[in-house]
C-alpha cells in the first residue's frame, strides 16, 4: 500500500513539472468576415508564427461555415430554401444551419416571437441587405405582415421546407454567434490555450486570460463616440454581445432608422437604443441581444429574469433621456461606469 502511495505521489510530481507554465506567445489577426471586422487574438505557448497560421486558417473555416448559412451566398441554405419556399418541397440544409435553425425556434418562441428569422424579406424591404435604404410603403410593409413567421418552417433531420411561398430567412441575428462558437471549439481541438474572438458586437473568450485569468471586456456608450463605455464586464469562458441602433441605420426627416425589426409592426424598433447580453456561448448572447431589442426593457428584462444564465443590459429612452435596465444578476457582473 504504501510504496503504490509513493509511485502515485512521484507520477504527480512528473506531471506537475510538465506542466510547469512556460512563457506564453500572443498573435493577432483581424479579417472581414460576415460582414464586419473579426478580431481573433491567441495566447498560447507555441511559436508566434504557429499561431498566426492557425488564426489564418480559422478565418478559412469561418468563411466556410459562413457560404453554408448567410443568405448573400450563392446556393447557400437560406437562398436555396427562399427558392423553394411555397412549392411543399423539403431542401437538403447543412448541419451548421439545421443547428441554428433549432436553436433560432427556441429563441422565436421564448420571445414571443420578437426574434424571428423570417425578417429576411422585411429586411431587404427596407435595404438593410444592400445598403439601398428606403422606407417601404404601408402596402408592402402590410404584405409582409400576411407573409406568415417562422412557424411556417419546418425542419427535420437534415432539411428543412418554407410552406408559404415568398417568405425567407435571414440569419444575420444569429449567425454570427454560432460561428464564433464554432471558431471557439475549433481552436480548443488545435489545443490553443486562451484567447478571445469578436466580431460586429458579439464576442467570446476561452481559457483563462494570460495576466489576470478573468477578461475585461468594455460595454460601448450607445450614444457617445467609439471607445466611450458606459460599462466593464469581467468574463470567463463567456460570451457578449451587443445590439444597438447606432449599428446600421439611415436617417430621413429627422428619424432613425435601423436593422433591428419587430416582426410584429415591420418597422425598426423603437425600444431600445442598445442591449448587452452575456450569456455561456455567443449564439445565446447574439440571438437575445437581437431578441430583448424588439421587446424593449419591460418584457426584455422579465424574459432575461426567467432565462437562466443569460444576463443583460437595456439602454432605452424614458422619453426625458437616456435609461437603463439590468436583469437580476447583471448588476454584481458589471460595473457600470456611471
Ligand atoms: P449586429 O449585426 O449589428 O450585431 P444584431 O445581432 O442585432 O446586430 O443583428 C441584426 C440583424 O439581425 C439584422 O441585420 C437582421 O439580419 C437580423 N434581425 C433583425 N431583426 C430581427 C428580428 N426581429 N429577429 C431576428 N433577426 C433579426
Ligand atoms: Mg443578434
Amino acid at each position: 500500500m504504501r510504496s503504490e502511495g509513493q509511485f502515485v505521489l512521484i507520477i504527480t510530481g512528473l506531471l506537475l513539472a510538465c506542466r510547469q507554465p512556460s512563457i506564453l506567445n500572443h498573435a493577432e489577426r483581424n479579417g472581414f468576415l460576415m460582414d464586419t471586422v473579426v478580431r481573433i487574438s491567441l495566447y498560447d505557448s507555441r511559436s508566434h508564427e504557429e499561431l498566426e497560421r492557425r488564426a489564418d486558417e480559422l478565418f478559412e473555416y469561418m468563411l466556410g461555415i459562413e457560404k453554408k448559412v448567410s443568405l448573400y451566398f450563392e446556393d447557400s441554405d437560406p437562398q436555396r430554401l427562399a427558392s423553394a419556399s411555397g412549392s411543399g418541397q423539403f431542401i437538403s440544409i447543412s448541419h451548421e444551419t439545421e443547428i441554428i435553425l433549432k436553436e433560432a425556434m427556441g429563441a422565436f418562441k421564448e420571445s414571443n416571437g420578437a426574434f424571428d428569422v423570417t425578417i429576411g424579406p422585411l429586411k431587404k424591404l427596407w435595404g438593410f441587405d444592400s445598403g439601398n435604404y428606403r422606407i417601404p410603403d404601408s402596402s408592402e410593409i402590410a404584405a409582409y405582415l400576411e407573409l406568415g413567421d417562422f412557424k411556417d418552417l419546418e425542419v427535420r433531420n437534415g432539411e428543412a421546407r418554407i410552406t408559404r411561398q415568398g417568405l425567407g430567412i435571414d440569419l444575420g441575428g444569429i449567425a454570427k454567434g454560432y460561428i464564433l462558437d464554432a471558431a471557439v471549439l475549433w481552436l480548443q481541438e488545435k489545443g490553443i490555450q486562451s484567447g478571445l474572438i469578436e466580431g460586429g458586437g458579439d464576442l467570446r473568450v476561452f481559457g483563462p486570460h494570460p495576466k489576470r485569468d478573468l477578461w475585461r471586456i468594455g460595454i460601448q456608450d450607445p450614444r457617445n463616440e467609439r471607445g466611450t463605455l458606459i460599462g466593464i464586464v469581467s468574463l470567463k469562458n463567456q460570451s457578449i454581445a451587443t445590439s444597438g441602433d447606432y449599428e446600421r441605420y439611415f436617417i430621413r426627416n429627422g428619424r432613425r432608422y435601423h436593422h433591428i425589426l419587430d416582426p410584429q409592426t415591420g418597422f425598426p424598433s423603437s425600444k431600445a437604443i442598445s442591449v448587452t447580453i452575456i450569456a455561456p456561448n455567443a449564439l445565446l448572447a447574439d440571438a437575445y441581444a437581437t431578441a430583448v431589442f424588439v421587446m424593449g426593457p419591460d418584457k426584455g428584462i422579465t424574459l432575461l429574469n426567467r432565462l437562466p444564465d443569460i444576463e443583460g443590459l437595456i439602454v432605452y429612452d424614458n422619453g426625458n433621456g437616456l435609461s437603463y435596465g439590468l436583469s437580476k444578476k447583471a448588476g454584481a457582473m458589471i460595473e457600470m461606469e456611471k
